[in-house]
């Protein structure tokens, strides 16, 4: 029995155990602040669910190992300023940018990147958080704690998000699902649409930008590309070097899930291009309790994270998988009602995406 241990012990460590249970393969998530470290073999392998990390006793003895996958990766793709660097040096177009340092002024920064500015955490930021807004008319100014831990990015006035998961292999072979269409509240995703027809014409360009970023990393295992849709281009927001939130559809859409592909990858078993079938839609459940009544819905599968409830956590998401948007319209209109009134913009957003 192949052995992976996943460093952290969120909702994505446990969504690679589940996957790695059909295949034999023990994923063994550890919490990144447990003060013991694991007893790892020399044959096994680590892979971590998050890109930055606490020092701990048992992040520091599966951090050093051998066989941490991507190793290298992390220290790159974790700032946001070496992960934008890298982005401008492969020529892949993001929205422009600045780092925020010692000396840097609001009107600099109004000045040659855009009158609406978004300053970005370098490290650490996650579902929104790690933000912060700058606008000219307002006067904003930098907070005095962002210098040097920033990067200043232009708003970009966008048509729609989208992102690309895809995988590479050990030998340098790599595939791609179909690109999802995502819808971010507050900073935070709140629903995806996979696959869309109508995206297929950006396929080739987001697999093109992805490519080049898994072959210059020589990258293993899965990666998730979030974009902006501008008109028929793409820019890339942020990259993910690790199974995303927004390709949780795969659970329902698709073959073979992220979080599968991910373990072979990183085990060196064969990866395809996934299959999809028909149309699935992906809702977060964002601080609301949990309502076993959702299961009622023959279209839908929940994964509830098993977290404390509070306001605005991703606690779970549902998989609605159904062949035709005339069943799709239908499985959405029995979870309307059992959803708070809060969820009504993001069903409007799924029925209107909807082909
Ligand atoms: P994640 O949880 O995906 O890691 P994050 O908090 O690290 O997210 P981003 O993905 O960079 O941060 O941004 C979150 C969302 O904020 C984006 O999906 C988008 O909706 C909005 N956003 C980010 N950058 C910009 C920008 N330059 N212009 C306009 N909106 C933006
Ligand atoms: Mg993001």
């Amino acid at each position: 029995m192949k052995k992976v241990w996943v460093l952290g012990a969120g909702q994505l460590g446990a969504m690679l155990r589940h996957a790695g249970m059909p295949l034999d393969i023990d994923v063994t998530p550890v919490a990144l602040d447990s003060q013991q470290a694991p007893a790892v073999s020399s044959d096994d392998i680590i892979t971590p669910e998050i890109e930055h990390w606490p020092d701990s006793p048992a992040t520091r003895a599966l951090a050093s190992h051998p066989n941490f996958v991507n190793r290298p990766v992390f220290g790159r793709l974790a700032d946001r300023l070496s992960q934008k660097t890298l982005m401008d040096t492969l020529g892949l177009a993001t929205a422009p940018w600045l780092p925020v340092e010692a000396a840097t002024t609001s009107d600099e920064l109004y000045r040659t990147i855009s009158d609406r500015v978004l300053l970005k955490r370098r490290i650490g930021g996650y579902d929104g958080k790690g933000q912060h807004w700058l606008r000219q008319s307002e006067q904003g100014d930098i907070p005095a704690d962002w210098r040097g831990a920033a990067i200043a990015e232009s708003a970009i006035d966008f048509d729609e998000e989208v992102s690309l998961v895809g995988m590479r292999d050990r030998s340098g072979q790599s595939s791609f699902y179909p690109l999802a269409l995502n819808l971010h509240t507050s900073g935070i995703l709140a629903a995806s649409i996979a696959p869309l027809a109508r995206l297929a014409p950006l396929q080739a360009q987001a697999e093109s930008m992805l490519g080049a970023l898994l072959d210059e990393l020589d990258y293993v295992g899965v990666m998730a590309m979030e974009c902006f849709r501008v008109g028929d281009r793409l820019l890339i927001n942020e990259l993910a070097p690790r199974v995303h939130n927004s390709g949780h559809w795969t659970q329902a859409g698709a073959s073979v899930s992220q979080f599968e592909s991910h373990l072979r990858a990183i085990c060196n078993l064969p990866l395809v291009t996934p299959a999809t079938r028909g149309i699935t839609v992906m809702i977060n459940l964002l601080g609301i309790e949990r309502d076993d009544r959702w299961l009622a819905i023959p279209e839908a599968e929940l994964y509830w994270y098993g977290k404390e409830v509070r306001p605005g956590r991703k606690l779970g998401h549902l998989n609605l998988c159904a062949p035709s948007t005339a069943a799709m319209q239908a499985a959405l209109l029995r979870l309307q009602p059992l959803l708070p009134t809060s969820y009504i913009e993001v069903l409007d957003w799924v029925n209107r995406n909807l082909p």
